[in-house]
């Protein structure tokens, strides 16, 4: 299950498991308390396995746990690992050691955790997932969605083909078989009845479910249905067209194509009508992954040049060349078309914070993994934070979005998101910061993974073993 390349990062891990007792220490660090928005100074945090056993002023913890590896952290920040909550693994099965090879790439930019959103790679992701969860394999954990549900014949591959009701039953008995911890439904070619009746039937079984909604339904109806999560803030912008369901329904009857329905939406935008349907999807519990970077690295591919980018030396060829499929598309825009996607990406900025002001639970997400162009895993992460900023987040609101919304969504609030005796051992410690400058999060000086300590040299280490494997 893991291949010869992963024989370092496997003895790295087996290391780890070796350890146990009160293993590490972590000394006179200003603890950042994302939830209090509060930087408390000069606490010693006490970790044992891969859970905070103890976290404190130093002056007391300091003589309890002499016996534990000590790590000075003097004017540096501890903060929660962060979460990317819209990840994918996929591009076929002959880039699964690319795809592996992802895995320290979160790592090294503090994500400790990722929530892989389906895509063709479903055995490989739940491997992975059995395989960090033991500690077999040096990665971020992983919940994952397993196949999605599509309907006949989709665009998609390795999804689970569904188009009654029975087979919508028969795909959620084989989803919970496989564990998954939550469900990915959509709506390339699914029929919006059976959209309804999966997320319904989801709902009653207790599996939290993530979706792009059918254009033919309005939000509301899928919120009102029991979706647990939008994928991509362009369904709010959908959301917040007082010609939502006319549009929907002209594009249901095919008078008018998906790109011609999306770009309605966009031009019927209304922020007042649209402050008033997110209140009402605040109640009804659903929450939003904007993926807000990634639109706009498609909305500017235009005048952007991204072929020096530093992050592609640490993508495998494969992974590379799935990137080709967004540019091409990109490039036979029309300059008509390409000023709909500049003003659709201006108009996500300003919806962001009316979700925020609505109450909505912001889960920060990137979509990186394949196909998916210039969105590179782990950094990738950080670009969506700086997103959030520039769009008129704070940083403690930022930092939210990529610490608490995400365990809180997956049933895991009480394991994570903060730094805190009890909450896992999933840490950044930072030469600056987070709450006073997003940009402090990629001042990483070591992360902490299950427990195990990985400073900048181990960080770096693996950051040079990816570059070497994507071959650059
Ligand atoms: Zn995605």
């Amino acid at each position: 299950m893991i291949g010869a390349g992963a024989a370092s990062l496997l003895a790295f891990a087996s290391a780890a498991a070796a350890q146990s007792g009160p293993d590490l220490l972590i000394r006179h660090a200003t603890v950042v308390d994302v939830a209090g928005g509060r930087a408390i100074a000069d606490q010693a945090v006490a970790v044992e396995g891969d859970t905070i056993r103890a976290v404190g002023p130093d002056r007391t913890l300091s003589g309890k746990f002499k016996r534990a590896r000590q790590v000075d952290a003097r004017g540096k920040f501890v903060m929660p690992g962060l979460w990317d909550m819209h990840v994918h693994f996929g591009g076929g099965p002959e880039l699964t050691e690319e795809n592996r090879a992802l895995l320290p790439l979160y790592v090294a930019n503090g994500v400790t955790t990722v929530r892989d959103a389906a895509a063709d790679l479903a055995p490989l992701v739940l491997d992975m997932r059995a395989a960090v969860a033991e500690r077999r394999l040096l990665g971020p954990t992983i919940f994952t969605s397993g196949p999605k549900l599509e309907g006949y014949k989709p665009l998609w591959k390795g999804t689970i083909e569904v188009g009654t009701p029975a087979e919508v039953d028969a795909a959620l008995d084989r989803l919970q078989a496989m564990k998954v911890d939550f469900v990915k439904i959509t709506d390339n070619t699914l029929k919006p009845d059976i959209f309804l009746y999966a997320v319904g039937e989801a709902k009653r079984r207790g599996l939290k479910t993530s979706a792009h909604t059918p254009y033919a339904l309005t939000i509301r109806k899928a919120v009102d249905a029991g979706l647990s999560s939008i994928e991509h803030v362009d369904y709010l912008i959908k959301a917040g067209s007082p010609r939502e369901a006319e549009i929907g329904a002209a594009f249901a009857a095919g008078q008018i194509t998906y790109g011609e329905a999306s770009d309605a939406f966009t031009d019927s935008f209304d922020a007042t009508y649209a402050a008033g349907v997110y209140r009402q999807l605040a109640r009804g519990g659903v929450s939003v992954t904007p993926t807000l970077n990634m639109g706009r690295i498609l909305a500017y591919l235009d005048r952007e040049d991204h072929s020096k980018d530093a992050g592609l030396s640490y993508i495998g060829p494969g992974l590379r060349k799935t990137y080709d499929w967004r540019v091409e598309r990109a490039a036979k825009a029309t300059p008509q078309q390409v000023a709909e996607r500049h003003k659709e990406y201006e108009l996500s900025v300003r919806v962001l914070p009316m979700l925020v002001k609505a109450g909505i639970p912001i889960m920060a997400g990137t979509d990186a993994g394949y196909l998916n162009s210039f969105n590179y895993p782990g950094w990738g992460l950080h670009d969506e934070l700086d997103r959030y900023v520039e769009a008129g987040l704070t940083p403690q609101q930022a930092l939210t979005t990529a610490t608490i919304t995400g365990p809180r969504f997956l049933g895991r609030a009480g394991r994570y998101g903060s730094v805190s005796a009890g909450k896992a051992a999933d840490l950044l410690i930072l030469d600056a910061n987070p709450l006073r400058s997003i940009k402090a999060t990629r001042a990483i000086n070591a992360v902490v993974l299950h427990g195990r300590l990985l400073d900048r040299a181990a960080l770096d280490a693996m950051l040079t073993e990816a570059k070497r494997k994507a071959g650059r």
